[in-house]
Order: C-alpha cells, then structure tokens, then sequence
C-alpha cells in the first residue's frame, strides 16, 4: 500500500482530481480504470478502511469452499478484456474453463493482483494514493471541490468524487436488548466476521435466520470448522437459491419492452415462454443483459410492486449457486442436517444456557417454538444503504445527496451522478455499486458494476 501522501496541498487540505472513497471491489474497478484513461499528470485519491483493498465483504473469505456464483468467464474486471480472469486462473495453475466457478478467495487476489500489476507496470500513468481510514464527514467547498473529513483527523478534497460504499448488513429483525451477556455474545449480527465460527462447539444448535446466498456460505463454513449440529434455517417464505445448470443452454432469445406495461404483464408473457419449452435459466439469462433498462422502463409504481410482490422469486432464479455447492448443501438438507421454516419471528428468548425461539408458521396462525444454542444473522444486505453509513448521512443532512424513494440508496442519474436535495445533478459527484439500485436495479454483481466503473472513469477522463 502507498502511503498517504498529497496531491496538491491547499490551506493544509489535499486535493486531488479524483477522490474514490470506499475500498471493495467497485472503488477498485473504477481506480482500474482511471489509470487506463487519465493523464500522468492526474491525483487519484483513495479513501478505505478495509485492510484488504479490492476485497470487500465479498472476496475477504479465506474459504476455499466460499465459490462465486457468477461464471469465471464473465467475470474480468474489464468490458474490453473478457477473458482477464480466466488468464488469471490459468497463470495460476486452478481450473479456467468458462464455465468454472473460482473461488471467491482467488478472485480477491485476482482484484488485487490486477490493480498491483498496473500500478507497476505503467509508468506513464496517474498518481494513486491509497489512505486507510474512514471518510467520517463531507464539507463543500467554495473551490469547486468536495472535502472528505477522515476519522482520526486530515481532510481529503477532490475536484470529482465517487462513492463505492457498499451496502450495510441488515438488522436483526427482532430485538435482543433484554438478553443476557452470554446468550447476546451467541447472536452473531454480522456473519461475515468469520471468527465466530471457532466459538461454536461441534454439536450446538444453530439458528440461521435468511435463507439466502449468505446462509448456504455461513452452513458450508460451520461444516468446514467441524460443525456436526443441528441446523434450523427460518425465512418468511422459505425459498433457497437455485443452482446453476452443470451443462448451461444458451441465453433466451426474448423480445420485451417495459414501457407502459404492468409487471404482470411481463411475468404473464414470461411464464408463457416457459411454459411453451423455454428453460426458465436461459430466460433469466436473456434478462440479465436487459435488466436495468426493463428496470428503467417500468413506472415507479410497478417497480414498487417488484420490490413488494416478485423480489424474493427474483433472487433465488437471479443469483444462483455454483453447480457443486448446490449439491453440497442439497446433501445436508436431506440427511437432516439443516431443517427449513418458513414463518415469521415473533420473539426471541434467554432460556438461562439456550435461546427459545418462537415463530408464526406461513399461512397459518400456529405458533412453532425452537430451542437453539446460536442466533445467525443471514437475512441479507440492508437495502437501503444510507442507514448504516454515517458519511451518507451527513452527506444527506447537507442536501448532497438524496435517499432513492423506494429506499434503493441514492438518487443517481443515468450516468451514475447524483442528484442533491433540490434534484439537480451534480457533474462532480459519482456513485458506484449497490448504491445506485434505484437507478440500475441489477448492479451488485462484477458483471454490472465493471461495466458502470468504466462508464464513470470515462466521464471523469473526458
Ligand atoms: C458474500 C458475497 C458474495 C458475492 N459473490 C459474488 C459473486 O460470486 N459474483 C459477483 O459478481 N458478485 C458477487 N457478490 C457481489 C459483490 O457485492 C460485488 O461483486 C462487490 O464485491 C461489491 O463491492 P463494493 O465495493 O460495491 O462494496 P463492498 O465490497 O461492500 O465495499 C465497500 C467498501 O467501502 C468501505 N467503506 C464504506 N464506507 C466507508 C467510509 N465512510 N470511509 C472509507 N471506506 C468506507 C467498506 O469498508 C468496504 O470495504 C457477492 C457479494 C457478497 C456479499
């Protein structure tokens, strides 16, 4: 890592032409790109408090089993490169055919070996400073810039910035105030700090509550770490991913424009296909090219009734597994080990060594009690990425930026810039990733946020 140092120092503040704020795999794919497009004599600043820079939640796994879900042919970090990672893996001696889904391990090496290698290489190219800390306010500045306040102190200033935050964990969706130290240090908020896994005994009772793709990581993972028990897994509707296909069929041919229609409409005309032959996984991947402009197209109110009625059915058929960690997990629901439920919480209990869970079991009013030994938070990204960011929220107190209105991040124009609070956007501010849902809809995977990291590096360029 370079350590923090200026790019032009004003008044005891730096600045630089472009400041990324945020260090997972969005902000790393936009630094990326910026060295390709801009000149040598352009600062890029970047503002991370992730030790792995390029990791993220995502790739920080150390987990050999923790596999991608998205095929490694389609998952280099340029558009105009499609075949970088499989180069990668093949440089590497692990398995590079197309369809092979790497580890999740691997492809944060492959992040960082990439951002690394043109660093090195390029000796034409722009300044990059890497500054580990928390970007914990934003002041505007009458320069034209915008100034990020660090936590422990410094200001960094941009003439552009963009914001690759991420998303939050989501909430408990029950309170835990009233429980006792020991049963609270057994409810694990955010799974994804992996360390609780050594804490759990070989046969203790968990439960998971999501049934998502964290879920099916966090099951594998406590299997891995000798894990023998029982394991409950409690969601409204119960629904698990799909796999991937092992021998994948092309994409759908599908002719389908959004504008006017209702969402019905379009689901009518999808289950029709399918149900005259089309397989239901060639037409999610015939979407997936299309789906931020399907997205785009819809009126607000339709989108709203995705979000209330279709997300869940979405996601499982969307975001599928690897072939083989479907198989896995398929086993282990079988044998017994992980039992399903599909319910809504209604309260959770300190039982003195245990917790006792009740649930209200789907479509009926019978109220099911669990006693387990461990609560697991897998209920997924918070959607609307604004509560458990700080910066965000200040940002908003200052009118830069605005919640998206179905509470899908922030506000952003088509060419990812945002809009402040009276609804002008503002050329010098970007955002990249989960932020911009409300935009795009479809932008946390590689596929779609290398594509908008290169769209808003060649805006800044330009
Ligand atoms: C478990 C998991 C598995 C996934 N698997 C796949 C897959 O197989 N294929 C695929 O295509 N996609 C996958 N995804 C999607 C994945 O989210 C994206 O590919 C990508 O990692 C998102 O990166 P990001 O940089 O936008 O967000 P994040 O990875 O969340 O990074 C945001 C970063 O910003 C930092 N940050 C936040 N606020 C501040 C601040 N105020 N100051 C400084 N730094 C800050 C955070 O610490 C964090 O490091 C997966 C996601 C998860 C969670």
């Amino acid at each position: 890592m370079i350590n923090a140092s200026c790019g032009q120092s004003w008044n005891k503040r730096l600045i630089y032409d472009v400041v990324v704020v945020g260090s997972g795999f969005s902000a790393i794919a936009v630094v990326c790109n910026l060295v390709r497009k801009l000149p040598q004599t352009a600062s890029v600043a970047v503002i991370g408090d992730d030790p792995g820079f390029g990791r993220g939640t995502a790739y920080r796994t150390e987990m050999h089993l923790h596999r991608l879900n998205v095929p490694a042919a389609r998952m280099s970090l340029f558009m105009d490169r499609p075949a970088d990672f499989i180069e990668w893996l093949s440089r590497k001696d692990r398995p590079s055919r197309d369809a092979d889904f790497a580890s999740r391990s691997d492809y944060g090496l492959y992040v960082r070996d990439t951002l690394a290698n043109l660093l090195r290489r390029n000796n034409e190219r722009c300044r990059v400073d890497f500054i580990k800390a928390k970007a914990a306010g934003c002041v505007e500045r009458y320069s034209g810039t915008l100034g990020f306040l660090l936590e422990h102190g410094g200001e960094i200033a941009g003439r552009h910035v963009v914001l690759c935050l991420g998303l939050g964990n989501a909430k408990l969706p029950v309170d835990i105030e009233g429980l006792g130290a020991t049963m609270r240090s057994h409810v694990i908020e955010n799974p994804w700090r992996l360390s609780w896994l050594t804490r759990v005994g070989p046969l203790d009772r968990v439960c998971i509550l999501g049934s998502g793709l964290t879920m099916i990581d966090q099951v594998l993972a406590l299997r891995s770490h000798g894990h023998r028990g029982r394991i409950d897994v409690l969601s409204r509707r119960g629904l698990v991913p799909h796999g991937h296909a092992r021998d994948p069929k092309p994409p759908a041919a599908i002719e389908i424009d959004a504008r006017g229609i209702t969402l019905s409409r379009m689901l009518h005309g999808f289950r029709q296909q399918i149900r005259s032959g089309t397989n239901w996984r060639s037409l999610m991947d015939a979407l997936r090219p299309k789906t931020q402009v399907l997205w785009q197209d819809l009126a607000p109110s339709e989108r709203s009734r995705f979000l209330r009625h279709a997300l869940p059915w979405w996601n499982i058929h969307r975001h599928r597994l690897a072939p083989a960690i479907h198989d896995e997990f398929d086993k282990l629901r079988q044998q017994g080990v992980v039992n399903f439920h599909s319910g809504y919480l209604k309260t959770l209990s300190d039982a003195g060594d245990e917790f006792c869970i009740e649930y209200r079991r789907r479509g009926s009013q019978e109220t099911i009690a669990l006693s387990v030994d461990w609560i697991v938070n897998c209920t997924g990204m918070e959607r609307a990425g604004l509560v458990h960011s700080p910066l965000l929220q200040e940002m908003r107190r200052q009118g830069l930026v605005v919640a998206d209105p179905l509470g899908l991040g922030i506000s952003v124009d088509r060419a990812s810039r945002t809009l402040n609070s009276t609804g002008t956007v503002q050329s010098n501010l970007y955002a990249v990733g989960a932020l911009t849902a409300g935009q795009f809809w479809e932008i946390t995977a590689v596929p779609d946020i290398r594509a908008q990291a290169e769209q808003v590096a060649a805006q800044i360029a330009m």
